[in-house]
Parts: C-alpha cells; sequence; structure tokens
C-alpha cells in the first residue's frame, strides 16, 4: 500500500480568477488501492484529479509522484508512470478502434518490443469490451462505445497509476459493471487507482477509500462506510438519503429518499 500519487494542501486559483476551485485540498492514492473521489458537479473532483495526474498547476500545495515533485517529470516520463482517462475524451477523427487504442502505446515507443505492444492492445480492448469494435470508425460508434474507446486507450498505456474520471458515465449497467472490475483487477494487481464517480452504490462496493468534495474542499477520506454516512451526503448533496445494509451483501445501499 505504498502512496504512488499525493496532493498535500492542493490550492487552485485559476489564471485571471480570484476565486479557488480548490482549496487546501490533500489526498493519497495508494497501490493496491481503488480510491473513489466523489462530490457534486463543480465540487473540484476533475480539478484535484489534473492537479496529482501533472496538468493542472497547483498555485499552493504541492503534488507528489512517488514522493518526488509532478512538475519534476517530463511529459514523457508521466505517460509511461500514470494514465489518466479524462471527462473529456472527444476523438472525432476518423480513426479506426484499433488504431486509437494502439496511440496509448505511443510513450513505450522505441521501448516496448511489437509483441508487449500487441499483448497490452490485446488487453486494453478485451477489458474495455471492445475487440468486436476493433475495425471500425470512431465516428460510428454510440456515446457509451466511444466511452470504452477512450478507456481501452488509458488502459493500454500500461502504466501501474490509473487516473479515471467519470469512466462509467456514458455506460449501461453492465458496463460500469465491467469497468468498476477492471478497476478492482487492476488494484489487485498492485496498481493505484484512483476513479470519480457518481454513483454512491459503486462506490461503496467498489472503492477502498473513498474522499468526498464540496466547493472545492475535502469534506471526509475513508473507507467508503465511513464517509457516505446518510448525514453526510444529505448535508453535501442536500438531497435525503436513505442508508441501510444492502440485504443480500450487507454493503450500504444508499437511496434518494422519494415522495
Ligand atoms: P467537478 O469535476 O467536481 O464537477 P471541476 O473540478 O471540473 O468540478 O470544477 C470545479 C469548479 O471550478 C467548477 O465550478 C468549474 O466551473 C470551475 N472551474 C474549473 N476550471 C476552471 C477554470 N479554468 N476557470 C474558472 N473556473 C473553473
Ligand atoms: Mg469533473
Amino acid at each position: 500500500m505504498n502512496v504512488r500519487l499525493e496532493a498535500r494542501a492542493v490550492t487552485v486559483v485559476p489564471d485571471g480568477s480570484r476565486r479557488a476551485i480548490l482549496s487546501d485540498a490533500s489526498v493519497q492514492i495508494r497501490s493496491h488501492e481503488v480510491h473513489a473521489l466523489v462530490g457534486p458537479n463543480g465540487a473540484g473532483k476533475s480539478t484535484l484529479f489534473g492537479v496529482i495526474a501533472g496538468d493542472v498547476r497547483a498555485t499552493s500545495g504541492t503534488a507528489l509522484l512517488d514522493e518526488r515533485a509532478i512538475g519534476d517529470y517530463s511529459a514523457r516520463e508521466l505517460a509511461r508512470l500514470r494514465a489518466v482517462l479524462l471527462q473529456q475524451n472527444a476523438v472525432t477523427f476518423p480513426f479506426t478502434v484499433a488504431q486509437v487504442v494502439e496511440m496509448g502505446r505511443a510513450p513505450w515507443a522505441r521501448i516496448s518490443d511489437e509483441e508487449q505492444d500487441a499483448a497490452a492492445i490485446a488487453r486494453a480492448l478485451a477489458d474495455a469490451d471492445i475487440a468486436a469494435l476493433a475495425a471500425r470508425a470512431i465516428p460510428s460508434l454510440s456515446g457509451g462505445e466511444r466511452a470504452r474507446v477512450a478507456l481501452a486507450r488509458v488502459l493500454a498505456q500500461g502504466t501501474d497509476i490509473l487516473l479515471l474520471d467519470e469512466p462509467t458515465a456514458a455506460l449501461d449497467l453492465k458496463h460500469q459493471e465491467d469497468v468498476l472490475a477492471v478497476a478492482r483487477r487492476r488494484a489487485r494487481e498492485g496498481a493505484a487507482v484512483a476513479v470519480v464517480l457518481h454513483d454512491l452504490n459503486a462506490a461503496m462496493s467498489s472503492a477502498d477509500r473513498v474522499t468526498l468534495l464540496a466547493d472545492g474542499r475535502v469534506v471526509a477520506t475513508g473507507t467508503p462506510a465511513e464517509v457516505l454516512t446518510a448525514e453526510r451526503i444529505e448535508a453535501v448533496y442536500a438531497q435525503p438519503v436513505d442508508v441501510f445494509p444492502h440485504p443480500v451483501t450487507g454493503i450500504p445501499l444508499v437511496t434518494p429518499r422519494r415522495a
């Protein structure tokens, strides 16, 4: 359970703005764990992801990868250490699925051999359940299929740090479960996996650790059951909920209270 990525008291104030969109936020992403980031729209989840991915600069505070400042790594080094699925991942050019997934191997050009590349690509296609779509052109795919191609490209990068920003957002029930299972499997193999989720039940059952953000601040961090209490969810989301043990699994289940 080594800490691979860390934000220490990070504040982000966008250029030309005076309002912090992230305030004094700290988080640790460890190997062998799935760490879910949850919180309302605009809470700062993607911003915090950007900071620990090395894509967004902290105005104050520090972001570390393997205890070294993230800004000290070259783009090439970062691409071999961590892969990032952005919330917006528009590939609109008429590439084929196979071509887009192959792009995930770019950081390894002249380092990995053809066999390693082929194995990583085949595994990524299978994990994202898009092997049957390999020859299709991206513009011909549905939104959910495109989202799975974007995921496969990130998986093909073959890093053991994964940052997935809302990877399940466009997906049907089965493919949501598949993505969570892939995240769990990669963590079991030793990867440090951070994932932004809106589905609190997915966080509850798939994450080892949860960080709840609201208004740019970390409200709580800990195990899912510690963090996702009815009281806290209601306060942060302004939505009454019931939290009760699932009759079969015993895992706490969150449901909005409806009239
Ligand atoms: P989340 O991913 O939790 O929905 P984001 O991290 O994307 O939230 O954004 C947090 C808040 O910061 C939002 O209110 C968003 O509109 C704002 N924001 C994000 N980027 C910028 C920026 N470059 N300039 C100004 N505001 C920004
Ligand atoms: Mg976001």
